[in-house]
């Protein structure tokens, strides 16, 4: 059993069909032990990951105001190698950004060979807040759901594990989390009037969030809508998807450091062999 749900093909999901407040029954400390473990999982398959160097890793968070992605990256990717693994967050796009096709900024971010990438919004703004604050006419954001599903596959045809997280926070909570920001002042900084007009835009939000998911989703790039009132369990549900995504790859992973293990082990050998031959100190 996952904690998020996983989408992948032709579906027709509704978000009110998932409840944000889910928890599987977790209390907060039971999820914090798993947490450790997961962290703990995650960081030696980063490793693998980086090692082996022929397979990329692209996370993809997404979610409305507040839904949490900073939180997320904070608490699930800030204990992995950070030689490893990139933050690429995607904002208003600058004028040398909008003279280009929409996914030239992000395509310059796909992830490497051994590297996680981890993008804060992403392409998808392009079919969400362009969407719903018609910044480009309705022809134009229709078609970019072929181009988005095209662009997913020329990365997962380029060995990319592609992993799309919306974060599922209910309207009250957002509310909440919006109050809590104007009483603490460490949180000032995040405080911006444009949320509250965001608010107004809700349910328009939630037929392009759905649409999105429905129009984008497949087997090599399935989206996990993750039940993200409570952060921790958020969190835990995005680790637990990660370490069962990419602990399939793990034996091809250990094989092929095996044969770079020989191949260099051989190299070294012969090295040594030559060196004492001709007397030389190694
Ligand atoms: P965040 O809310 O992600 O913490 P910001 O407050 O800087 O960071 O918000 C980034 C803003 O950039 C969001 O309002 C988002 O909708 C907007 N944005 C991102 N991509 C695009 C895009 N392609 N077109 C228009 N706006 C975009």
């Amino acid at each position: 059993m996952e904690y998020v749900h996983r989408i992948e093909g032709e579906r027709k999901i509704s978000l009110s069909d998932f409840d944000p407040e889910e928890t599987h029954g977790l209390k907060r400390n039971e999820a914090e032990e798993k947490m450790s473990r997961l962290t703990e999982e995650l960081v030696e398959l980063q490793e693998l990951l980086y090692a082996a160097n022929d397979t990329r890793l692209l996370v993809i968070l997404q979610g409305r105001d507040t839904s949490g992605k900073d939180g997320a990256i904070r608490g699930v990717f800030g204990p992995l190698n950070s030689q490893g693994c990139e933050i690429a967050s995607f904002k208003v796009p600058t004028e040398a950004e909008l003279a280009h096709d929409f996914l030239w900024r992000v395509h310059l971010h796909a992830p490497a060979s051994g590297q996680i990438v981890v993008f804060n919004r992403s392409h998808y703004e392009d079919v969400l807040v362009v969407r719903v604050h018609h910044l480009a006419e309705e022809k134009i954001w229709r078609g970019r759901y072929d181009h988005i599903n095209n662009f997913e596959r020329l990365l997962a045809d380029s060995n990319t594990i592609i992993l799309k997280f919306y974060l599922h926070i209910s309207r009250e909570e957002q509310e909440k989390r919006l109050m809590k920001r104007e009483q603490d002042a460490t949180k000032f900084w995040k405080l911006s009037v444009g949320d509250w007009k965001e608010r107004e835009h809700w349910d328009d939000y939630t037929v392009a969030y759905e649409d999105a998911i429905n129009k984008c989703s497949a087997p090599h790039a399935p989206w996990f809508i993750v039940p993200a009132n409570k952060k921790w369990f958020r969190n835990l549900a995005i680790a637990e998807a990660l370490v069962n995504a990419l602990k399939p790859y793990k034996e091809n992973w250990l094989k092929r450091l095996e044969k770079i293990g020989e191949r260099e082990l051989a190299a070294i050998e012969e090295f040594r062999r030559a060196a004492q031959s001709s007397g030389a100190k190694t």
